[in-house]
């Protein structure tokens, strides 16, 4: 059995394997550490702030694998010099973690104590308790702390951006540790993507801290983890990178050599296993790496008996254990003594087999590695069977397959374990994002609610706005509306009255006729002429002649009824329209209108002036006639007796009180020669004579 051979199970290169515990003295230096320790609080922690001291303690914690005496020393130095006063709690941490490699348990544990409720120090107690659990095979525990310190000190950092975390004080190297301890764990269990994660993280911040020997160990992590993946190109281009960085670093080289080493044996190549241990050893001894070499040995006894040479094994690991025995490391004396139980077999020494299997279950006593227990059967059971010890060898095949039994179920129950841990995940990512999508969904019902109700407040607004703008617009149309019909009134009422008289003019007496029956005109007329106008207008001016006409008027309107129409016909022309008016009270009418022009003079600034007219009137229809008339014939006929009375000799009115025409025909005769008609005695006319 080679250490690489338990590299399936556990890491190859167990940094972490303990070879000796500590020097008395380191104990008591550890006393002496915390009797000197300032109050805590005042203390800082932060090592990462200073990275002079970063760069001094970590090739401490890295010395202590293999060296944990050596890595003491330094670290006395540095507990010793007053430049670091403020970091005696950092370095009393540094301290314990130098304690675990050197399996020096008790020490780790009180200056572990010792820093519990320390400010900072609680995530770095967490990776402390989780390397002693590691170191003391408590897998499980030890993961537990391991993952707890991760989550704490990740506090600290931003994955994406590493570097500049690391500059403000993201502690990458304790994380690095724990996640080494994580890794294996995961390993172990078989949850090899999982602990690839784990490794590249730890790869992520070796980077980012710029540090090339974490860098290296964790591509060499990443190369057995891809090959134990079937990644059979990948692992080696992982083991190329790891060999690569680790150039110039005998330790880191050795270490890689053995990581190389262990990917030959899993291929079955010993030639290659053989070279990669015999330059690891160089590397180990240049480096003087005591621990790797050591272990490096228990991996050339295993090849020696791979390829038959149990002589020579036995040789070489009997040079290798009293190294082991010196450094308390119980993991390299197990290998040594199985391959020596394995040798000897070969060798058919059986006294010596059953000395080293006694001590091989006295060292297996409180190790819970079943992995490791069963490869150990199996070689041991196929020497034996090889040697010919048939019945030994059953015996061991038995316990094997017993032990095969438990960790077959026990690493189903891991894997189901691993499928649930998956589901579990897969199902809160799940929810999670339905939750997501829900709440967005409910964002958006929100902002479209929102937006709604926006669109509704602004659609009302203008609504609102629309039908106060209507409503006033409406009352400003009817507004104007109203001013038109009253201008419109107006402009009618003006345009149909005479300015000089105020009464009305032709086209009001024509608007009036437009309404009148169809079947002809019906009502009286009188056409009213001022008797030798002229002769006013000659005489006084045409001022006075005014004041006359608007006398007339004033006198006319006087003497007719109120519901009379009296119309300034033309210069000193007027016309009444009398509808009510009997044929019999006509004459009265034009009597009075007479009397009212002429009997009074009229008072003008040339003095008083006496004023007479002539009428000429009907009513229509024509009596006996009944002939219809349009109102233009009627207006003419009325105008035809005028003529008559001023030919008469004036002051007077002449109405037709009879007309003998049977026919439209014969009345437009008559018309046409009034004169005529009125001495042939076909119109008859009567007489109302004016004032005298
Ligand atoms: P008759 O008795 O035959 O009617 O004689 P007359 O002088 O009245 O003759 P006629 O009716 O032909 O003359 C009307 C005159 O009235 C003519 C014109 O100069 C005058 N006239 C017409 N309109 C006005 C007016 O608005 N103001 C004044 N001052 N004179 C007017
Ligand atoms: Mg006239
Ligand atoms: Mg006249």
């Amino acid at each position: 059995m080679s250490l690489a051979s338990r590299a399936s199970f556990t890491l190859a290169c167990g940094l972490l394997l303990a070879l000796a515990g500590l020097p008395a003295q380191a104990t008591e230096s550890g006393l002496m550490a915390d009797q000197q320790a300032p109050a805590l609080a005042e203390l800082r922690a932060d090592a990462a702030a200073d990275p002079k001291l970063d760069a001094r303690l970590a090739p401490l914690l890295r010395r202590a694998y293999d060296r944990p005496d050596e890595a003491l020393l330094g670290l006395r130095q540095l507990q010793a010099d007053p430049a670091n006063a403020e970091y005696q709690l950092l370095l009393r941490w540094v301290e314990a973690r130098i304690a675990v490699q050197a399996a020096d348990f008790a020490t780790a544990e009180r200056l572990g104590n010792s820093l519990a409720g320390a400010p900072l120090f609680s995530h770095r107690l967490d990776l402390l308790r989780a390397e002693l659990a590691d170191r003391k095979g408590q897998p499980q525990p030890a993961a537990q702390l391991a993952q707890r310190a991760v989550d704490g000190l990740e506090k600290n950092c931003v994955r994406s951006q590493l570097r500049a975390s690391i500059a403000k004080g993201c502690d990458f190297r304790s994380i690095w540790y724990a996640l080494r301890v994580l890794e294996r764990k995961q390993r172990n269990e078989g949850a090899l993507p999982l602990a690839e994660a784990t490794a590249r993280y730890g790869l992520e911040l070796a980077e980012a801290g710029a540090d090339a020997y974490m860098s290296a160990i964790s591509m060499g992590s990443l190369a057995l983890l891809a090959h134990a993946q079937d990644q059979g190109e990948a692992s080696r281009r992982w083991l190329v990178q790891a060999l690569q960085t680790a150039q110039g670093d005998a330790q880191a080289m050795a270490q890689v050599k053995v990581y190389e080493s262990t990917l030959a044996s899993h291929r079955g190549d010993l030639p290659t296993r053989l070279q990669a241990l015999e330059d690891g050893l160089a590397f180990a001894e240049q480096a003087g790496a005591e621990r790797l070499i050591v272990q490096i040995r228990a991996n050339q006894v295993d090849t020696l008996l791979r390829q038959g040479r149990a002589g020579r094994a036995v040789e070489v690991a009997l040079e290798a254990l009293p190294l082991a025995l010196q450094r308390h490391d119980l993991r390299i004396e197990r290998t040594l003594r199985h391959n020596l139980s394995v040798a000897y077999v070969q060798l058919g020494q059986q006294e010596k087999v059953r000395r080293e299997v006694a001590r091989l279950d006295e060292l297996r006593l409180g190790q819970p590695d079943q992995n490791l227990r069963m490869l150990e059967l199996r070689e041991l059971g196929e020497a034996m069977a090889e040697a010919g010890w048939a019945k030994e060898a059953m015996a061991i095949y038995h316990e094997e397959r017993k032990l095969s039994a438990q960790v077959n179920a026990r690493n189903r129950e891991a894997a189901l374990q691993q499928l649930q841990l998956k589901y579990d995940s897969e199902r809160k990512q799940r929810d999670l994002e339905l939750l997501a999508r829900d709440n967005s969904l409910k964002d958006q019902q929100l902002g479209n609610r929102q937006l709604l109700k926006q669109v509704v407040v602004a659609v009302a607004a203008l609504l609102l706005l629309s039908l106060a703008l209507s409503a006033v617009m409406v009352r400003r149309v009817r507004a104007a509306n109203r001013r038109l019909k009253a201008n419109e009134a107006l402009l009618r009422a003006q345009s149909e009255r005479d300015p000089l008289t105020d009464l009305a003019n032709r086209r009001h007496f024509l608007a009036v006729m437009e309404q009148q029956a169809q079947r002809g005109f019906q009502g009286a007329l009188l056409m009213i002429d001022i008797d030798h106008f002229k002769h006013v207008n000659d005489e006084y001016g045409h001022a006075v002649g005014d004041i006359v006409i608007c006398e007339v008027a004033r006198r006319i309107s006087h003497a007719v009824r109120q519901q009379d129409l009296v119309v300034r016909w033309g210069g000193e022309e007027f016309l009444v329209f009398s509808a009510g008016v009997s044929p019999e009270q006509l004459g009265q009418l034009a009597e009075r209108v007479l009397m009212c022009i002429g009997e009074a003079p009229v008072q003008s600034s040339g003095g008083p002036l006496r004023v007479t007219a002539s009428i000429g009137f009907a009513h229509f229809p024509l009596p006996p006639t009944q002939q219809p008339l349009h109102w233009e014939q009627a207006v003419n006929w009325a105008d035809k007796a005028l003529y008559m009375a001023k030919a008469k000799g004036r002051n007077r009115a002449l109405g037709i009180a009879a007309v003998q025409a049977q026919d439209g025909a014969a009345l437009q005769q008559i018309e046409a020669d009034f004169e005529l008609a009125c001495s042939s005695g076909r119109v008859h006319l009567r007489e109302v004579l004016g004032p005298p």
